[in-house]
């Protein structure tokens, strides 16, 4: 059995039967079957179906944000606004996935050429628990219009969510095989990869699942998008609109708990402001509120299961132990770990050097801008990073020498489906959203006429 427990009071959410090899060999039969059909389906009935997706998810947003919130801990407000993304998601892609593989001409000695962007079958996602709805129709809303069929390996954690979505597919008049979802455990992945009517594979998690999985596709030759892990900068420059720069910061490390790839993770401070800066901070850390996730006024929830917690407080003890002080918060309550501060952070600790997915961050200071960028790049992951400067000269010219997979002024890094999104080094390639994202998993056949 595969159990999801309730990380704010420890009760058990759903249960799901693993299925057996021959149960998912079976599912990816019919999935492949369905796409033979389903690909010919034109995009003006994609769309229409996807559009109902998006109006399943508006209308029901409380229940679904309810399984979210009640699987994952996170507060009931962040879950509903997880929702509207989803189906502000499927309205664009239901509009937009027409034009957005359309041929390409480009012109040659040929009489025609083009290139076609087709579909290429089974698509395999592996999917994270931290946004259990949004990981999961960011790959498969593009999937589908695409003319992909797409099966779920989802976080064993959420299996409510996982169950929800395949049946919104179903329920929005999907055919049955479009979107599957197959409730199992990680050991079971090797298989399924191995299948050759699977065709590709995407996954949101862990730098070491990432490794594994697309070391087997590498061996399988099949493509791979990874989403791993990050741990973006936050740097602050003395000439920043202060109060705007706190506000974002806080959001920025401290939404869903501190468990996005894309959270500030790191805050870096222009010494001359970093007194004043860190005061106004921490004053903005205390206002968070926490209490029953289910409640509108709880702003900060409990991590998604205790291990995680526990893992956090055995990473800031490593970063103490090096010379850290804490400057506000630090205890962990089972899953609860409270808002945490830290000072006097080097890029020789823990909490520096690995990904830290909680509430915790640490401030490190700096000098100047070189001193600003090669901190921000000194870090193994280049998901995102944030500055934050009223010099919208100076801000062009560092642009460049950050080697990130984005970079945002005076705003929180965070996914928008009209932006590509994706990281470099340890955070993985390829990109999700946007035509980017529609185009990864897509044949870009080249055709010749003479
Ligand atoms: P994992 O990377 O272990 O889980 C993510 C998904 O990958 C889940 O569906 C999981 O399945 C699956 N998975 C894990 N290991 C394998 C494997 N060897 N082969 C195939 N699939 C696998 O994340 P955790 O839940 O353990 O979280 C640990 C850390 O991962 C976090 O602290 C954070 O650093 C990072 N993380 C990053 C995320 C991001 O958005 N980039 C999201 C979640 C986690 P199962 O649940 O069954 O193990």
């Amino acid at each position: 059995m595969i159990k999801s427990i309730n990380p704010y009071n420890q009760e058990t959410v759903y249960e799901s039967a693993e299925l057996e090899s021959q149960d998912i060999k079976n599912a990816i039969d019919a999935a492949d079957l369905q796409y033979k059909l389903w690909r010919e389906v034109p995009f003006s009935e994609r769309s229409i179906l996807m559009k109902d997706v998006g109006q399943e998810l508006r209308k029901n947003a409380r229940e679904y944000a309810q399984i979210i919130t009640e699987e994952m801990g996170k507060p009931i407000t962040q879950s509903l606004a997880e929702i509207e993304k989803c189906a502000a998601l499927c309205d664009f892609y239901a509009t937009h996935a027409s034009e957005m593989l359309t041929d390409k001409i480009i012109e040659t000695e040929a009489h025609k050429s083009y290139v076609s962007y087709e579909p290429i079958g089974v698509v395999l996602a592996i999917m994270p628990w931290n946004y259990p709805f949004w990981q999961v129709m960011r790959f498969a809303v593009p999937a589908l219009m695409a003319g992909n069929v797409g099966i779920l390996k989802h976080a064993s954690n959420v299996m409510k969510c996982a169950m929800s979505i395949e049946k919104i597919f179903e329920k929005a008049g999907f055919p049955k095989g479009c979107f599957t979802n197959l409730p199992i455990g990680s050991k079971k992945v090797e298989e399924i990869i191995r299948n050759p009517k699977v065709k590709a594979v995407t996954l949101t998690g862990s730098e070491a699942a990432g490794r594994v999985v697309a070391a087997v596709a590498g061996n399988e030759i099949k493509k791979t998008v990874l989403e791993l892990g990050g741990s973006n900068a936050l740097v602050v420059f003395a000439d920043c609109n202060l109060e705007q720069t706190v506000k974002t910061c806080v959001q920025a490390r401290f939404q869903n708990a501190g468990q996005s790839c894309i959270a500030g993770k790191r805050l870096l401070v222009e010494s001359s402001i970093a007194e004043e800066f860190t005061k106004a901070f921490l004053e903005g850390v205390k206002s968070l509120r926490h209490g029953d996730p289910l409640s509108e006024e709880t702003t900060i929830g409990t991590m998604a299961r205790v291990d995680l917690a526990e893992e956090l407080e055995k990473q800031l003890q490593q970063t103490l132990e090096k010379g850290a002080v804490v400057l506000l918060g630090g205890k962990r309550d089972k899953a609860y770990f409270e808002p945490t501060v830290i000072g006097n952070v080097t890029p020789d600790m823990s909490i520096f050097k690995e990904e830290i997915f909680g509430p915790v961050i640490g401030i490190t200071t700096f000098k100047n801008e070189e001193e600003a960028v090669e901190l921000s790049n000194s870090s193994p992951f280049g998901l995102g990073v944030t500055i934050f400067t009223e010099d919208f000269e100076k801000a062009t010219r560092l642009v460049p020498k950050f080697d990130e997979g984005a970079v945002f002024v005076n705003e929180l890094v965070k996914s928008d489906q009209r932006l590509p999104f994706g990281g470099t080094k340890n955070s993985g390639y390829g990109r999700e959203l946007s035509q980017d994202g529609i185009q990864e998993f897509v044949n870009k056949k080249t055709v010749y006429i003479n």
